[in-house]
C-alpha cells in the first residue's frame, strides 16, 4: 500500500479566510441570503456549488473542518456533529432500517453499547455482539439482513485491536457496511485505507484535545455523507445534531497540532507501560507492548511515527483498590480522576463503574473486564519519569 501520512495530507490544504486571515473566518449566521431567488431553489436541490442555505445543513466553518477531517482520513467527504454519539447514531440510523441486523464488537464505549443493545430495540434492529478479534464469530453471526459490522479500531477500555482489512472483507462479502470508531487512534490508523466504509469519531477526545467541548465526525464517501444530510431522508439533517460553527473553528485549529500531540501521548504511554511491566506485578494492557495479543496486527496497520497511542489499562483487581489508587494519584498530581480521554493532562477512571457501566456485570466479566480495571489516558507530560515516580507511590 502507498505510504499515507494523515498530517501531510492535512498540510496540503490551503484554508484561509475571505479577507486573508490565516484562520478561516467563523460563520456567525444560521441562515444565508441570496441575490437571486432561483439560486436558492438550486441550493435546496443541492445544485448550487459554493452556496450555503441553512447552518443545520452546511455552514462554512463546518465545511472547513469537515474538509480537513476528510483529508486526514483519506475519505471523499466528512460531516461534523455535536457529539461523538451523534456521529455514531446518525451513521447507524442512516444505514439501517427497521428489521435490519447489526454485528457489533461487545467492547465498545458504554454509550454505543447501550444504543445498540437497548435503544435500537425500538426499531426492531437486532444486534449480535462478538469479540472483535474473533473473525470466525463475525462470519458466523452474518444473517441475510445484516447491514452493519461495527467496531472500534482500538477498543474501549480493553484496547483490543480490530483487523479492519479482514472485517471489511467479511462486510463486503455479505453486502454490509463496516463502520469503525477511530476515536482512540486518530492519525495512527486510517481505517478507510483498510476498507472501512464509514469512520466515526468522538472529537471530544484526541482530535480536539482540550476537553472544552463535545463534538463528533462522520467520514466516508461523498454519496454517504450526502445521504446523511439529504433534506428529505438524511438522519443528520432531520435529527439535527449539527456542530456549532464556533466550536468547529476552534477544533480546526487544534486539529493542526494533532500529529505532534499523538506522538507525545504515545511516547508517554509507551514509557509508562514499560515501567508497569518491568517494575511491578500489575497486569498492564497496552497495544505497544510486544506481549499484547494484537501487537503485530497493530504494527502492520500503523501510520509511521505516531506510536501505539495514549491509552493504557491496568488491572488492580478490585474496585476498592482501584478507587484508593485513583484518589491518591489525583492528590499526588498525576492527573485527574475523570472520564474521557485525549486531554493534555492525564485522566484516569475505573471503567467498570464509569464509562462502561452501561454494560451489565456479567457481560463485563465475559469481555474479560476486571472490576479493578483503571483506564489511563496519558497526558502530554514533559517529564514522564517524574509522573511514573508519582504513580508508583500510589500503587497498592
Ligand atoms: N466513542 C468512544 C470510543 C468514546 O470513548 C466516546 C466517549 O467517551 C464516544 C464515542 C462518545 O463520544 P461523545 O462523548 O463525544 O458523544
Amino acid at each position: 500500500m502507498k505510504h499515507f501520512d494523515p498530517a501531510t495530507e492535512l498540510n496540503k490544504l490551503q484554508q484561509f479566510g475571505e479577507f486573508g486571515g490565516v484562520n478561516p473566518s467563523i460563520t456567525d449566521s444560521a441562515t444565508y441570503t441570496f441575490l437571486q431567488a432561483d439560486t436558492m431553489v438550486d441550493t435546496f436541490k443541492g445544485e448550487a456549488e459554493g452556496c450555503f442555505l441553512y447552518s443545520r445543513h452546511w455552514n462554512p466553518s463546518n465545511k472547513y473542518l469537515s474538509d480537513a477531517l476528510a483529508a486526514m482520513e483519506g475519505t471523499e467527504s466528512a460531516w461534523v456533529t455535536a457529539s461523538g454519539m451523534a456521529a455514531i447514531t446518525s451513521a447507524l440510523l442512516q444505514v439501517c432500517n427497521t428489521g435490519d441486523h447489526i454485528i457489533s464488537s461487545v467492547t465498545t464505549y458504554g454509550g454505543t453499547f447501550a444504543f445498540l443493545k437497548y435503544y435500537l430495540q425500538k426499531f426492531n434492529i437486532d444486534v449480535s455482539f462478538i469479540i472483535p478479534t474473533d473473525l470466525e464469530a463475525i462470519k458466523k453471526a452474518v444473517r441475510p439482513n445484516t447491514k452493519v459490522i461495527y467496531t472500534e479500531t482500538i477498543s474501549n477500555p480493553l484496547l483490543q485491536v480490530s483487523d479492519i482489512k479482514a472485517m471489511s472483507e467479511i462486510a463486503k462479502e455479505c453486502g454490509a457496511k463496516l463502520i469503525v470508531d477511530n476515536t482512540f487512534s486518530p492519525m495512527m490508523i486510517s481505517p478507510y485505507k483498510f476498507g472501512a466504509d464509514i469512520v466515526v469519531y468522538s472529537m471530544t477526545k484526541f482530535i480536539n484535545g482540550k476537553n472544552d467541548c463535545v463534538a463528533g465526525a462522520v467520514c466516508g464517501s461523498e454519496e454517504f455523507i450526502n445521504s446523511l444530510i439529504d433534506l428529505n431522508t438524511g438522519t443528520a439533517m432531520l435529527l439535527g445534531p449539527v456542530l456549532d460553527p464556533l466550536r468547529s473553528s476552534n477544533i480546526l485549529k487544534n486539529l493542526y497540532t494533532l500529529h505532534i500531540r499523538m506522538k507525545q501521548h504515545s511516547k508517554n504511554a509507551q514509557y509508562l507501560a514499560g515501567k508497569f511491566t518491568n517494575e511491578t506485578d500489575i497486569r498492564v494492557i497496552y497495544p505497544g507492548l510486544k506481549n499484547h495479543p494484537q501487537y503485530e496486527l497493530l504494527t502492520s496497520m500503523l501510520n509511521r511515527e505516531y506510536g501505539y497511542g495514549g491509552m493504557i489499562a491496568i488491572d488492580l483487581e478490585t474496585v476498592e483498590k482501584s478507587y484508593n489508587f485513583m484518589e491518591k494519584a489525583e492528590k499526588e498530581g498525576v492527573g485527574y480522576l475523570a472520564v474521557s480521554l485525549g486531554y493534555f493532562r492525564t485522566l484516569f477512571s475505573n471503567s467498570g463503574s464509569s464509562t462502561s457501566s452501561e454494560i451489565p456485570e456479567d457481560i463485563q466479566k465475559e469481555m474479560g473486564m476486571s472490576p479493578g480495571l483503571v483506564r489511563f489516558s496519558v497526558g502530554l507530560d514533559n517529564d514522564i519519569e517524574n509522573t511514573w515516580q508519582m504513580i508508583k507511590k500510589c500503587l497498592p
